[in-house]
């Protein structure tokens, strides 16, 4: 689950120029002389050989991004997409660019955004995990429970918030932009009806790997962090990591972290050799300085809370105090102070078991 940013045009446009930015430091397209494909509702980049990087086309809703690793007899994806109508959707558009059949699936970790497609897969589909993706899809009540509980509730707003600006807007482009916005989040409401939260069937503690023809394929888990089982996925041959949301280009949501074992985590995964980053949401991106940055952002947050729940400040009231500003170079979606208020909640929350421990 990534921070999410459609509520006003202006949180948009900071979302996007944040984007650009680092699009700039990305150096993309790749080195394998990239292609892209287009489909109805994700857009394809090559990466490496048979590597593709799927993002959202904007007609409907996907949630993380995901990757395609097409082997010699089959292809797998890593993560599933928000809903189960944009599964299918990434089935269908995975059709432009290879013919075989998907059989493996990795969810790398259990929030929605990233599982909720895993109900369209058929038996003989593999749906890949950290085991405590498993645990918490059957015994963490998901669709009652953040992130997703926050998404639903705010998603009317959106929708009368969008219609609204729709309606206001005078430029024939920003109004079809509007639409296409609102078109997509009353299918996204319409597409939250169908959700059964679906466990992965196969599991891992540490590591798995996979061998098919050339490729080989592996499932890390790193330590815990973003949540308490993210998996990283690596290709060692084509030096490429996918790190969900454990790493993305941009602040990632901190309502399931566990905040000194991630900054760890993000040691363990700098020791990787790769060259490119495709994280769970944002942009891919080449530099290692960026994962330092995160881990600078997340040390500086938690000595910044720590010291105002020390004051006796609620959480409430540290969510709005807290200063990450001197960050924005490298977030730049940090517009001024503060931070996401489910984020700092649960730093509390890990805080409060430290002490008890
Ligand atoms: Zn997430």
């Amino acid at each position: 689950m990534n921070v999410r940013m459609r509520a006003t045009p202006l949180i948009l446009a900071v979302a996007i120029a944040a984007c650009l930015s680092l699009q700039a430091r990305a150096q993309m397209p790749d080195a394998a002389g990239g292609s892209s494909a287009t489909g109805k509702a994700y857009k394809f980049d090559k990466i490496a050989d048979g590597v593709y990087y799927a993002t959202a086309t904007g007609t409907m809703v996907t949630g993380g991004n995901n990757t395609v690793i097409v082997n010699n007899h089959d292809v797998m994806l890593v993560d599933a997409g928000i809903t189960p109508a944009a599964a299918r959707a990434l089935l269908e558009d995975v059709k432009l660019i290879t013919d075989k059949p998907v059989r493996w699936v990795v969810n790398t970790h259990f929030h929605y955004d990233h599982t909720a497609g895993n109900s369209v897969f058929e038996p003989d589909v593999e749906i890949i995990a950290q085991e405590y993706v498993r645990h918490a899809i059957l015994d963490l009540d998901v669709l009652h429970r953040e992130p997703f509980k926050t998404t639903q509730t705010n998603l009317p707003k959106q929708i009368e918030s969008l219609k609204q600006q729709v309606s206001d807007e005078k430029g024939p482009d920003k109004r079809a932009a509007l639409e296409k916005q609102l078109a997509a989040a009353q299918g996204e409401l319409e597409q939250f009806k169908e959700l059964v939260p679906t466990p992965p069937t196969l599991t891992y503690s540490a590591k798995m790997a996979l061998f098919r023809g050339q490729r080989e394929i592996q499932l890390l888990f790193l330590g815990r962090g973003h949540t308490q089982g993210d998996t990283v996925v690596f290709l060692p041959k084509e030096r490429i990591v996918c790190t969900g949301d454990l790493m993305e280009s941009r602040l990632a949501y901190m309502g399931d972290g566990v905040f000194d074992e991630w900054i760890n985590t993000l040691e363990a995964l700098k020791k990787l050799d790769f060259d490119t980053v495709l994280p769970g949401h944002g942009v891919p991106f080449h530099d290692k300085s960026l994962i330092t940055a995160y881990q600078s952002y997340l040390k500086d947050l938690m000595t910044q809370v720590a010291r105002l729940r020390q004051q006796g400040l609620t959480p409430e009231e540290t969510a709005q105090k807290v200063d990450l500003t001197s960050h924005r170079a490298d977030f730049p979606q940090i517009e001024g102070p503060g931070a996401d208020l489910r984020g700092v909640r649960r730093m509390y929350q890990w805080m409060d078991e430290q002490a008890s421990q």
